[in-house]
């Protein structure tokens, strides 16, 4: 079929390459699918009869993958930056034809081939929409499944028998929620009743592999969507069964939603703001330990839930454990879940309590926690916070992050004054480095050992009277210099 799809240089030179040399050489999957839906490809795959070590033979620049046969190609032109706006085409994947036989352990094949053709190679393809292969040179499209009929009316549907393609390999059920969500696409009613039917196999999958779609529908537009969708097709219990406890759990007074729903709430506040994954797990994970928590308070006529935030924390470290992320990652997630609630009574929220929150969760996530929060509140069906008190948060947030204007700048603590003088500890010593710190609040460059020590000599043979009068001069100062911080941080948030 002829279609004309725009694709860049960097990878038309590397399919010409391939054809120059003798080759076949065809876009296929995600990126062929993307193209036709008209949305920027996440990668580019390339797929050809040549052989792995043909392949490396015409890219100097390339590298040999995995054990699938795929060769890295690398486009030296474009820098080794995940920010870069060409990223995704500096390591093109070019994998040999693949031809599957049979499975028996529900999901790797026994062995793979690398003489079949262009149809084996689309036929063992999970679903139509992927099934697809382009010649750039051609611009001919190759789709024996009928793929782009089915990306046309947005449907998910298994190449083959679907009880036969998940019985090979039960990831695929997976997958079919992933890129439900992903794509807004439906699954077809034959592919949904196998997807249901299958679901339990994932019993069986490696925990990376879950873990690698679990967070593909994270990052999605549509989280709430796809958690939705895992639920209703019993995929879920084999993923994150915790989160099922929350269904039809009914909470407190001020919640319009059960924790189910205010959970998936949150997350997809989190989606819409896009915030990163660590984010988007902890607004997931929250509450998850409400149920489990969950108490009928008789004085107060009310459920309780006293002690989530902790028993969450835990409980999100395990379910994130069993995933297998990385460790950074599931300390991140759980001390967001065990300090979700500092923020929760803004009315009386102090100075001092930030500063508790700052040590808490350390300075990196003190800004993520807030925005936990904000998902939290949306989550519960609640406006936004006015901008004014988002604002006066953030000012107190950097307020308690700013090291205090304090005497321990000096170099040269107490004790030395002590020792260079021969003083005994008395208020004396107070008003000695009051006075030497408003010297160096000055003038910074007068902060030096040597200088300092010279100063204290001088100093330590005045009389009290006119030692405690500098000393509480250079207080003063400080206190003063400590206000003029404090004011420059409030104004530039515009708040009091
Ligand atoms: P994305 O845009 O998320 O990268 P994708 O379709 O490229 O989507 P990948 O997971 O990168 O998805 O896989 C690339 C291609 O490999 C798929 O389009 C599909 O054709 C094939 N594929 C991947 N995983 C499987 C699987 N478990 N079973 C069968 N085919 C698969
Ligand atoms: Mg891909």
């Amino acid at each position: 079929m002829a279609k004309q799809f725009t694709v860049p240089d960097e990878i038309s030179r590397v399919t010409e390459t391939l054809e120059r040399g003798g080759f076949e050489a065809y876009l296929v999957g995600g990126c062929v699918r993307d193209l036709y839906r008209g949305v920027p490809p996440k990668d580019w795959d390339i797929t050809t009869n040549a052989k792995p070590e043909e392949i490396q033979a015409l890219f100097p620049h390339s590298f040999y993958e995995n054990d699938y046969g795929t060769v890295g190609v690398v486009n030296e032109g474009i820098p080794e930056n995940p920010n870069d706006p060409k990223a995704s085409l500096r390591v093109v994947e070019v994998t040999p034809y693949r031809k599957e036989t049979t499975y028996s352990n529900f999901r790797h094949p026994d062995k793979v081939d690398f003489d079949g053709t262009l149809e084996d190679d689309l036929m063992r393809r999970d679903f139509t929409m992927n099934a697809v292969a382009y010649n750039i040179t051609k611009r001919r499209l190759v789709d024996p499944y009928g793929g782009e009929k089915g990306i046309e009316r947005k449907l998910i549907k298994t190449v083959g028998k679907p009880e036969d393609r998940f019985n090979e390999d039960a990831l695929r059920v997976m997958r079919a929620v992933r890129f439900s969500a992903e794509l807004g696409f439906t699954i077809e009613k034959e592919t949904m009743d196998a997807v249901v039917k299958f679901a339990h196999r994932l019993e069986k999958i490696a925990a990376e592999r879950l873990r690698d779609e679990f967070t593909k529908i994270i990052m999605s537009e549509r989280p709430m969507g796809g958690i939705v969708l895992l639920q209703k097709t019993e995929v879920l219990k084999h993923v994150l069964p915790e989160l099922e406890e929350g269904l039809g759990c009914e909470q407190n007074g001020d919640h319009i939603y059960h924790v189910w729903e205010h959970n998936l709430r949150a997350l997809q506040h989190s989606a819409d703001r896009r915030w990163p994954l660590h984010v988007r797990v902890a607004a997931l994970l929250h509450d998850v330990a409400k149920p489990a928590t969950r108490k009928w308070s008789d004085e107060k006529k009310d459920w309780t839930f006293y002690g989530h935030d902790v028993v969450g924390g835990r409980m999100s470290a395990k379910m994130l454990e069993r995933l297998k992320f990385p460790r950074k990652f599931i300390d991140d997630v759980s001390l967001l879940v065990r300090y979700h609630l500092f923020f929760s009574d803004i009315e009386k929220i102090t100075l001092s309590a930030v500063r508790r929150i700052v040590a808490n969760v350390g300075p990196e996530l003190v800004w993520d926690l807030m925005n936990v929060r904000a998902c939290d509140r949306i989550g519960m069906g609640r406006p936004k916070e006015t901008p004014y008190r988002l604002r006066k948060y953030h000012s107190m947030i950097e307020e308690a992050m700013r090291a205090p204007v304090s005497v321990g700048m000096l170099k040269l603590d107490g004790a030395k004054i002590m020792e260079a003088t021969g003083e005994k500890p008395s208020p004396r010593i107070g008003w000695i480095l009051h006075t030497l710190f408003e010297e160096v609040l000055e003038d910074p460059q007068l902060n030096t050992e040597e200088y300092l020590l010279k100063r204290t000599k001088a100093l330590a043979a005045l009389l009290p009277e006119e030692l405690r009068k500098l000393g509480e001069a250079g207080k003063e100062k400080k206190e003063e210099k400590e206000q003029e911080e404090v004011g420059a941080i409030r104004k530039k948030y515009g708040v009091k």
